[in-house]
């Protein structure tokens, strides 16, 4: 890290400390030749990542819009929002440790599923018809079909009709 002053390379760290709520570390550092301090900032690289849409259009991957769309598939059901909050975080992340820098939208909906899947069931099944884009019925009673298969009880939790009823039922 090269000082600002006299462009020596060379310097000590005084200090390091968490900064922007532990996004960030912050150090303090002096110049061993000028002596003079200056700081500096370390951060996790975010790379832009981009969405290939089903159409083929591209758009910036946007946190916000996948934490809406979850928020959304899982009301009424029980699942806590902070919950749904460190799924989004964990699933962004697992994005960005991704080699490439962009991803298909259904792989995003099939990693979004596997994370609601052990999370909450109903919310599953709403996601899942959304995201799969169920051909009709007989898609969406497999699903839960394969839900009761692996033991679980999937259809006491039919999503309630509705103005809910998702589209693919109508
Ligand atoms: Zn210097």
């Amino acid at each position: 890290m090269q000082c600002p002053f006299c462009q020596h390379t060379d310097n000590r760290v005084l200090e390091s400390r968490a900064a922007e709520s532990g996004r960030s570390i912050r150090r303090r550092r002096e110049c061993l030749r000028c002596s003079r301090r200056f700081t500096t900032y370390e951060r996790i690289e975010q790379v832009p990542i981009t969405v290939i849409k089903r159409s083929g259009d591209r758009e910036v991957f946007d946190h916000s819009k996948l934490l809406l769309g979850i928020i959304r598939a899982c009301e009424k059901t029980d699942v806590p929002q902070p919950a749904i909050e460190s799924m989004v975080d964990d699933i962004e992340a697992e994005l960005q440790q991704r080699p490439s820098r962009e991803i298909s939208s259904r792989e995003i909906g099939e990693r979004v599923l596997a994370h609601l899947q052990s999370l909450n069931e109903v919310a599953y099944v709403r996601f899942a018809s959304v995201y799969r884009q169920f051909q009709g019925i007989t898609d969406f009673v497999e699903t839960l079909n394969q839900l009761k298969a692996e033991g679980r009880q999937a259809d006491d939790q039919v999503p309630e009709t509705g103005d809910r009823t998702p589209a693919f039922l109508s």
